[in-house]
């Protein structure tokens, strides 16, 4: 089922979410089959509790190339529960980030280039992964919601509309195929 996703402003985005508890709680898997369709159905490569009104400390990574990031890594939509991050490089590279839940805006945001972080998956196994560039940059854009924090909070070093975003940074008009149905803008991240 896609839920709605709530827009910056909303108090539920802006509180840190709650761990996860019982991995065995059927309500729990129907959350994370539609973070998943929600996620998909926006466009987006990410998407997190936070954003569909649950403060749960889950988060979607669905990476796949797009029209905008054709160079986006493929892989199958992936749930993290519980995430903790154990290392991550020291230096930071700055990439453009948009997110479902702040429409209309683009941010030149500031990351660390990789993360190892630990979590629990869809059935609470626990796992250890390590990502890097793009995924990395998705993951650290969730994780900020898990916190109740967006991109804004990150102190972008440019900001600009979308049409901006399509003309100036992309070098193109907005294409009609760019445009999802539903609500808001496309986004990446999420
Ligand atoms: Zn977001």
């Amino acid at each position: 089922m896609v839920r709605p996703i709530l827009q910056v402003g909303d108090p539920q985005l802006h509180r840190p979410a709650e761990p996860v508890t019982d991995f065995e709680d059927a309500a729990l898997q129907a959350l994370i089959e539609d973070l998943i369709e929600t996620c998909l159905a926006a466009n987006g490569v990410g998407l997190a509790a936070p954003q569909v009104g649950v403060s749960r400390q889950i988060l979607i990574l669905a990476s796949r190339p797009s029209l905008r990031y054709p160079s986006a890594p493929l892989m199958p939509p992936t749930a993290v529960l519980n995430p903790r991050i154990l290392a991550q490089s020291a230096d930071l590279v700055w990439d453009w980030e948009g997110c479902l839940s702040v429409p209309n805006q683009r941010g030149l945001v500031p990351r660390r280039r990789w993360v190892t972080v630990s979590y629990w998956d869809q059935i609470g196994r626990p796992q250890v992964s390590h990502w890097q560039d793009f995924l990395a940059r998705v993951f650290q854009h969730e994780y900020d919601h898990l916190l109740g924090q967006v991109f804004l909070a990150r102190h972008p070093e440019r900001l600009l509309d979308e049409a901006s975003y399509q003309r100036e940074v992309l070098g193109q008009p907005l294409s009609p195929t760019a445009v999802p149905t539903g609500n808001g803008t496309p986004a990446i991240p999420d």
